[in-house]
């Protein structure tokens, strides 16, 4: 049986349940822990983050994917003692989310250095923290194109896949192309990455998704939520109906095997308001019922949400 490390330790996969794939306890860009405005109290942020975990754990839901990269405000000691109060099973990251999140420290690393780091992280833990990280978080920087320092964040995480065994998932899936050559030319199987936001308002529209899927690559729709239908939507909203309808038509297609959900919750935003109005429970209490509606019966819905991300996440070595 394939094991997964969470931030209270390795459980086997298996005893996952349902899994909210793409999400963030507390996610911000780098240096806003360092602007006054923005700072926030470890009370506030308890109280704006237990509650919502607490009802995740009550609708049912098991385990959360914390794909908050290194530099945007990752907090595996925060994470550990949010995971024992709520009863929610947390993975953290090694990573980034994209090079341009990256500090000057890191980007100014090699491959073999960055892949060392992320190594450490899964292999003996985060710091001192005795967490170890069981995803890695790579993504395209804004711009829409990879960047010289996205690939050798690629590469650095695809050479730490191999050895560990865990698996990717990307902040991004546009700009495929050189992430399938790094991937393949390091031997790691397409298979073990997850290209995210697949789903988003901006970038669906400029997503290869079909050439993902015949790459052998998984497919995130991880932005359920972000809807254009709220009261003050993000630039990455979407309409709901069409999001739904576009997951659907790929389930059609027979793609449900590579798919993946998840809502990109930012429990506690750092540095920034978030979006008011979406929660990690949007999965339970909005797109469930969505994609039922939308005919996506209850074997698939298991499959999407229990079963695959436990094949995913179960460490491959
Ligand atoms: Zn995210």
């Amino acid at each position: 049986m394939t094991r997964v490390n969470t931030v209270l330790g390795t459980i086997p996969a298996a005893e996952l349940g349902i899994v909210a794939i793409h999400e963030h306890i507390g996610y911000g860009m780098p240096g806003s822990e360092l602007d006054t405005q923005w700072w926030k109290s470890p009370e506030q942020a308890y109280e704006e983050t237990v509650p919502k975990l607490r009802k995740f754990h009550e609708y049912g839901g098991r385990t959360f994917v914390d794909v908050t990269g290194i530099c945007n405000g990752r907090d595996p000691n925060y994470y550990q003692s949010l995971s024992a109060k709520t009863g929610v099973n947390i993975i953290a990251c090694t990573g980034f989310v994209g090079g341009d999140t990256a500090l000057p420290h890191f980007s100014r690393a090699t491959v073999d250095y960055l892949a060392k780091v992320f190594i450490h992280e899964i292999t003996v833990g985060i710091g001192n923290t005795g967490a170890k990280a069981g995803v890695i978080k790579v993504g395209v920087s804004r711009g829409g194109k990879m960047t010289e320092l996205d690939r050798r964040i690629y590469r650095a995480g695809a050479r730490a896949a191999v050895v560990t065994g865990v698996p990717i998932l990307t902040h991004l899936a546009i700009d495929p192309e050189p992430a399938v050559a790094i991937f393949k030319e390091e031997g790691l199987d397409l298979d073990r990455v997850l290209f995210g936001h697949a789903d988003d308002g901006l970038n669906a529209p400029i997503t290869p998704h079909d050439y993902i899927y015949e790459q052998g690559g998984r497919i995130g729709f991880d932005t359920f939520g972000y809807d254009l239908e709220l009261p003050d939507p993000p630039f990455w909203g979407r309409k709901r109906t069409e999001r739904v309808a576009h997951f659907k038509r790929l389930v059609d297609k027979g793609y449900t095997d590579k798919l993946m959900v998840g809502v990109d919750a930012n429990c506690s935003p750092l540095g920034w308001p978030g979006v008011k109005g979406h929660t990690v429970n949007y999965l339970f209490e909005d797109m469930i019922p969505d994609l039922k509606a939308a005919g996506i019966d209850d074997q698939t819905l298991h499959h999407l949400l229990v079963d695959s991300p436990a094949e995913f996440l179960g460490m491959k070595n």
